[in-house]
């Protein structure tokens, strides 16, 4: 492949054969057909999603409310620049997911590029409805905008916007990889620090109805990783001579850097004042997550002598493992969205 083309749209002579379906460059009629696909874990990740459907407001934020104005003081600290680096996330990445997908010709795979942009919209605002619940107007605007102030946090979301911007300004197959690993860093890295933080809050009984929010959104951001690990494997599969040792290298960097960029931050805004997190317990945790991420997408590990889950935060997963959510006490909810009939017939 020489270079990136974007993809048609209105196109009756696009290739029907799903063998000649390609992530990159394919002939797409763009007809979104769930009875032909040629991915086989696309199906299974469509329905996970659709099952993991959720709604802000049916989370009880009423103790959070209670708590948050006497939080001690590096709590709430952590807590508001936390949840302003999220909301930056989960912002550039509803804005940003469309653009990828316009280079995407397989359909299959787009339309769960528009299910997961949906998402991101949800987690974007659930967000809002967090601070429109626990604090003032000009508190919560604060928090939202606290990049214009901190300046780590400016350039915290520096890193992953250039990399964003730069796929928006030059369209090239260079800056289309770089985007797409971009994703898969900001998927399984950077939201984890933040989300180890609430559990750990919750972990001392502070802030429960934030940290059950942040369990529906770990749910859902698991398997925005799982696709982008996916789309990442079955391009190096499709485009050998594309994904090359030099680009595999750089893909390496970029989640060194990546992983560095988290373990400053989240020393940065977990310090040591905290109840139960130390630096050092998050800086091991994302080198721990650095590494699973290189694995599975078939790169060398990034850091030596990180390969197991640390002993000192096995209760992470018992926070964010998806099983333990939807049999623990996230069950009632996503069976009744299953079977609900009240939004039909609301209309
Ligand atoms: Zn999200
Ligand atoms: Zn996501």
């Amino acid at each position: 492949m020489a270079r990136l083309v974007k993809k048609p749209l209105f196109n009756p002579q696009g290739d029907t054969d799903v063998r000649l379906r390609r992530m990159l460059g394919g002939n797409t009629t763009n007809l979104n057909d769930f009875n032909n696909m040629k991915y086989s874990w696309v199906s299974p990740w469509y329905r996970q999603a659709m099952n993991n459907f959720w709604v802000p407001e049916e989370i009880n934020l009423a103790t959070d409310k209670k708590q948050y104005p006497h939080l001690p003081a590096p709590e709430r600290r952590a807590y508001d620049k936390i949840l302003s680096f999220l909301i930056f996330l989960d912002s550039i990445q509803t804005a940003n997911l469309p653009n990828i997908g316009q280079y995407v010709t397989a359909n299959e795979v787009n339309l769960c590029l528009c299910i997961q942009t949906y998402q991101e919209a949800i987690h974007s605002q659930s967000y809002s409805y967090m601070l429109d619940s626990i604090c003032e107007p000009q508190e919560r605007d604060s928090i939202l905008f606290q990049w214009k102030d901190d300046g780590r946090l400016l350039r915290r979301n520096t890193f992953i916007g250039d990399i964003y911007n730069s796929f928006q300004e030059e369209k090239s197959l260079d800056s289309f990889l770089r985007v797409i690993m971009g994703n898969y860093i900001l998927e399984g890295v950077y939201f984890y620090s933040g989300f180890m933080f609430f559990y750990n809050l919750a972990r001392n009984n502070l802030m429960p109805g934030s940290a059950q929010q942040i369990r529906y959104i770990n749910r859902d951001e698991a398997t925005h990783l799982y696709l982008f690990r996916n789309i990442l494997n079955e391009l190096q599969k499709e485009e050998p001579d594309l994904i090359d040792e030099g680009r595999r290298a750089v893909f390496r960097d970029m989640l060194r850097e990546g992983c560095e960029q988290e373990i400053a931050w989240g020393q940065y805004v977990i310090g040591e004042d905290i109840q139960g997190l130390t630096g050092e317990m998050v800086g091991d945790y994302i080198r721990y997550l650095g590494n699973l991420r290189a694995v599975n997408i078939g790169l060398d590990p990034v850091y030596e002598g990180f390969d197991k889950e640390p002993e000192s935060m096995k209760w992470v997963s018992q926070y964010s493992n998806a099983n333990m959510i939807k049999t623990d006490f996230f069950e009632a909810r996503s069976t009744a969205y299953a079977k609900s009939s009240a939004l039909v017939d609301d209309l």
